[in-house]
């Protein structure tokens, strides 16, 4: 089990990046990874305070990650040599940061920029473009410092995509315990409980999220960075990631002009607590009042898509038993599931 040793999330919170270097004992040079946006954003405040607190600092400009650039990426850590490996960013970044420096055998460093989904804090990163569209085991942060002045800069849609992320762990847990109960599974009650308490609490706070923005921010970064520790917790995705997971990443498949990962998840998650004979109405209900997708069109994906997308999402990842698997819906069963749920008319 892989957990971050420092979690450090609030305003200004860059700025204490030469505590948590002496309190891990980072010595030598450091790589800061970022793309050009987020570089003025906060890379270059986090190159200064590296450079402050006594460490030699290298940059490195990320523009897309493909398996391509990851081996680039990989070369220049192998040249460059750092003890450390800063990922400034997005997604993207922080997944290409998380495997590259598992395979080079350095740890690396979370700051994130944006709010939209768990893979700031958790062990598991996708590439794009590879034969498995959903995430695999890389390596968890050594510590993740999220400054919550930089993250509210980036736009709401992505906190949006956050609150999807999270909600979406109401039918990832009941997945995972489906499994343990018909397939015999190793289930983890105490990493199911976390990624469930995050879905929870996110909820219940919706309007909060809303109207606070500080203090909602702050709420979904926590949830988000729970989630992480819960699959670091779990060894897999499992706690996070099932059927509604499918769904978006075969959502990715079907309409390549795909909406935010979050939001694919959160109208994911209706359609599977449905399946399940769930409350979906209060999934939906909470995805509303933070301004998510509810409908196809919202997402901006045609029906025929999300029909096509909720029965081709079986066949993403067959070793993944989920409620997909249990009830095999066939395109008339996923198109009644669609309108029942409003999401198509
Ligand atoms: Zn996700």
């Amino acid at each position: 089990m892989q957990l971050p040793r420092e979690v450090i999330v609030g305003k200004g919170t860059l700025d204490r990046i030469p505590e948590v270097t002496k309190r891990l004992h980072l010595k030598g040079k450091a790589l800061v990874m970022s793309d050009s946006v987020c570089y003025d954003l906060a890379g270059l405040a986090v190159s200064d305070f590296l450079a402050q607190s006594g460490l030699s600092v290298d940059f490195l400009l990320v523009k897309t990650m493909t398996a391509k650039d990851v081996s680039e990426i990989e070369n220049q850590i192998r040249e460059l040599k750092p003890q450390v490996l800063f990922g400034v960013g997005g997604g993207t970044i922080i997944d290409a940061a998380k495997i590259s420096s598992r395979s080079q055998n350095i740890p690396f460093i979370s700051v994130p920029t944006t709010v939209s989904h768990d893979g700031i804090a958790s062990p598991l990163a996708s590439i794009k473009g590879s034969d498995k569209p959903y995430s695999v085991l890389a390596q968890a942060p050594l510590a993740i410092i999220a400054d919550t002045n930089v993250i509210a800069k980036a736009p709401w849609r992505f906190v949006i995509s956050g609150c999807g992320d999270v909600i979406a762990k109401f039918t990832a847990v009941k997945d995972w315990k489906l499994a343990h109960l018909e397939k015999n599974e190793y289930y983890g009650e105490y990493a199911a409980s976390l990624a469930l308490m995050s879905a929870k609490l996110v909820i219940e706070n919706a309007e909060l999220i809303v109207n606070h923005k500080d203090e909602g921010l702050r709420v979904l970064l926590e949830a988000l960075i729970s989630c992480g520790v819960a699959m670091s917790i779990a060894g897999s995705s499992r706690p996070c990631s099932g059927s509604e997971h499918l769904f978006s990443h075969a959502l990715d498949i079907v309409n390549s002009n795909h909406a935010m990962h979050g939001e694919q998840c959160g109208l994911g998650t209706i359609l599977m607590a449905y399946f399940y004979r769930g409350n979906w109405k209060r999934i939906r209900s909470a995805l509303k009042l933070i301004g998510a997708p509810t409908t196809a069109k919202e997402l901006g994906v045609s029906k025929g898509d999300v029909v096509k997308a909720l029965e081709l999402a079986v066949r993403i990842r067959p070793e993944r038993y989920t409620i997909l698997q249990k009830l095999k819906p066939d395109l008339e069963e996923c198109e009644k599931a669609a309108k029942a749920t409003g999401i198509i008319d």
